[in-house]
Order: C-alpha cells, then structure tokens, then sequence
C-alpha cells in the first residue's frame, strides 16, 4: 500500500477550489516533485496533506503506519529561524517533541537527536549555537530535526531562487542521499530542471491538473516542454 494515496482531490479554502482532480499517490522511496506556476496550489497541497486544512472533495488516505505526525516538515527558512538562539543539539531533539508521549526529553530522544545528528554529520557542531552555523550547516541540522519526527517520509517546501545557490545545491545533495536510503520525498519545487533531474515522480499542478506519472514519461508531454522553457532551461 502507498504512504500516502489522494483520489479526486479538489484543494482549496471555504468551499472554494484553487486545483482540482488531483490523483497521485506516494510510495516508499518516491521522490515526488510537485511543480506548477506561482499561485497554482502547491502550499494549498501542502497544508491539505499534512491535514492542517480540509479537502473541498476527494479524499487523502495514508497508508503503511503514516500519520500527519510522522511526515517530517522542512519549511522554507525565514530570517528568524535563521537568527535563532538555541543550540544544535536543542533543535535537532524538538523534532522528537511530535511523537513524544511524556513532556520532557528521555533517553529515546536523546539517542535519536543524537543518532540523526551523526547522519547528518553535525555532531561536531553539537553545542555551537544555531545563529552562528553556515546556510548549509542550520540547512543539516533541520535536516536532522526532521528525520527525528520522521524516519520514512519528508515533505520539502523547497527554498524559492534568490538564495544561496550553494545551499540549493547542498539542499539537494542531502535529499538525494536521504532518497537513496529509502526515504519517501515530496518537494514542492520551484525550479523545474532540478527537480526533473533528481525525482522518480512528477506531479505538475493547476486548475486541472496537468500530469502525474514518471519523470521520464513527464519529459515527453507539452505541457513539460512549455514549463521548462518558461523556466529558462531549454
Ligand atoms: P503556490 O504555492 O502554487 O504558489 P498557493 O497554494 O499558495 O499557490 O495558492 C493557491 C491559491 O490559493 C492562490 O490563488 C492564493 O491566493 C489562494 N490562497 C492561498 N492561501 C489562501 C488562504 N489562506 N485563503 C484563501 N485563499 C488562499
């Protein structure tokens, strides 16, 4: 069964459609790349996955033990967070604070925190302050928060053009690994010749919907060619 399966979903606000007749699903170790044009309903499909708004018809079922609560979140970064004055260490265990069923932090967390940090490869970076890491490094150690509210399923609101593109690059370098470990991914991305690059699934959203299927069968349709175009990449 796929961790997450949508049938004729229709997303939007107060009764109202942004995208409808959406049916894709999502299975161990997809990595789906939801593309569109701006205002086309990615975040709609975002919150509606992660059940924080209602469907306007169809349904969203998960599957395989998936809950909304161990689907790992990476939000785009905001200068906030990027200012923010708690160690690695700290951040990286408030991922466990989801699944935890006791208010403070026991050995189980720890040994995750811990455990994630290490894949991630910033246990060295453990007691430093999160304000003063690299792009790429508080990059990782959201990473590692993540993993430690989800081991099988991450759901990326990719960081829009305008930023690093050393950090974008590394972005996808760790979510490549990830991939490459079994790790189911969704990304909302913005920049279609990446994601055309790296993922097995393309899900193209609009008002209708455009295509869900295989990256290489997604590279043959028009409606790929236009965007890719449209996206300076041809
Ligand atoms: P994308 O992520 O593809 O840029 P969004 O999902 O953010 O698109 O937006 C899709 C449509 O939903 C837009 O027309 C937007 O104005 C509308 N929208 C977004 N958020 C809300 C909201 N909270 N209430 C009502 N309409 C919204």
């Amino acid at each position: 069964m796929a961790y997450i399966t949508c049938k004729d979903l229709t997303l939007g606000y107060d009764g109202r459609p942004v995208a409808e007749g959406l049916n894709f699903s999502v299975s161990k170790g997809d990595y789906l790349c939801v593309v569109g044009e701006n205002g086309s309903g990615k975040s709609t499909l975002v919150k509606t996955l992660l059940r924080l708004i209602p469907p306007v018809s169809g349904t969203v079922e998960y599957g395989e033990g998936i809950t909304q609560k161990n689907i790992g979140y990476l939000s785009q970064q905001t200068l906030v967070q990027r200012d923010f004055p708690a160690s690695v260490r700290e951040i990286v265990t408030s991922g466990c604070l989801p699944s935890m069923r006791k208010p403070f932090y026991g050995r189980e967390e720890r040994r995750r925190a811990e455990a994630n940090m290490e894949r991630m490869g910033i246990t060295g970076l453990a007691g430093k302050s999160y304000r003063d890491l690299s792009g790429g490094q508080q990059q990782r150690v959201l990473f590692a928060r993540a993993l430690c509210a989800a081991d099988r399923m991450l759901l990326l609101d990719e960081p829009v053009s305008g930023l690093d593109p050393r950090v974008t690059a590394e972005m996808y370098a760790i979510v490549k690994e990830l991939n490459g470990e079994g790790m189911s991914i969704v990304m909302i991305s913005h920049d279609v010749s990446s994601a055309v690059k790296y993922a097995s699934h393309i899900l193209h959203v609009g008002y209708r919907p455009l295509f869900f299927g295989k990256t290489e069968d997604y590279l043959g349709t028009d409606v790929a060619k236009l965007f890719l175009r449209g996206n300076g990449d041809d």
